[in-house]
């Protein structure tokens, strides 16, 4: 007789192996990995893979953020609960029916979050993985757009000199420092949505030298950094003629740039 079968995994017993895993929050963990099993068998297994250090996310085919459930799939940058904090920024200097850009959208967190308090918006999402757009177009709304492509390569060029809001959660992780992530990112997240070259900063580089372009007069940039790297984003902006802040949050432990297009034309290039 095969006794596998009629274990009882208990809420206890998931957390218990958990916490001795390293999961942080075991307790949480071990109560949605029970929701989302249908069987005992496969809430073993499940247990199992997030022990082996399969991110929550990917076992579950979602994650929060801003109280939103966006799809997940493997290898997609998990959306990250720090990344909130742009998103609260860019709803201060949103216009209610405005024209927003979100570059290096992954599953389109920031997209959908901004729709979900400015429904009006007319929304541009675009990823260079396809896998991320294939997720994004499963969190956004049927009206927004979303492309798969490099940066602005596939935005209409009407779009140009009249995006009122460009967000951007870029990949900013100096390609040294990439061994010195969680595993969780280090391992499973595709390492384009996170290596942002030799001094992190490649794609930050060329989103903001173009944004000008694209941002209508009085128009706002908005992009995530890390603390250690803000002062170095912060004059990428002012070198092409951005006025340019630094906005930080201890808490989220988030860090964003916003720059705004001066209304004189002639600083655009
Ligand atoms: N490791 C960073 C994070 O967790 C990566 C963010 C990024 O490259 N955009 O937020």
């Amino acid at each position: 007789m095969n006794h596998q079968h009629t274990i009882h995994l208990s809420h206890a017993a998931i957390s218990d192996a958990l916490r001795k895993s390293g999961c942080v929050f075991a307790e949480d963990e071990a109560r949605m990995l029970m929701a989302h099993a249908s069987t005992s068998d496969e809430l073993k297994s499940i247990m199992e893979q997030r022990i082996d250090g399969l991110p929550l996310e990917y076992i579950l085919g979602w994650a929060e953020f801003f109280g939103l459930r966006l799809v997940v799939e493997p290898g997609v940058f998990v959306p990250r609960r720090r990344t909130e904090f742009l998103l609260r920024q860019a709803i201060r200097v949103i216009p209610e029916a405005g024209v927003v850009v979100d570059l290096c959208c992954g599953s389109g967190a920031l997209g959908a979050g901004l729709l979900a308090v400015k429904r009006n918006l007319t929304m541009y999402a675009v990823d260079i993985d396809p896998r991320a757009v294939h997720c994004a177009r499963q969190n956004l709304p049927d009206h927004a757009r979303v492309y798969q492509g490099d940066l602005y390569q596939p935005l209409p060029s009407v779009l140009r000199g009249r995006v009122d809001v460009l967000v951007t959660n870029a990949p900013y992780v100096p390609t040294e420092a990439i061994a010195r992530l969680p595993q969780e990112a280090r391992v499973y997240e595709a390492r384009m949505a996170l290596d942002g070259g030799l001094d992190g900063l490649d794609i930050q580089r060329r989103i903001v030298a173009s944004a000008p372009t694209w941002l209508a007069p009085g128009g706002h940039l908005l992009m995530e950094t890390s603390s250690l790297q803000a002062h170095q984003t912060l004059d990428l902006f002012v070198t092409n003629g951005l006025v340019a802040q630094i906005a930080h949050s201890a808490s989220a432990d988030a860090t964003v740039v916003i720059g705004e297009r001066s209304t004189v034309s002639a600083r655009v290039r």
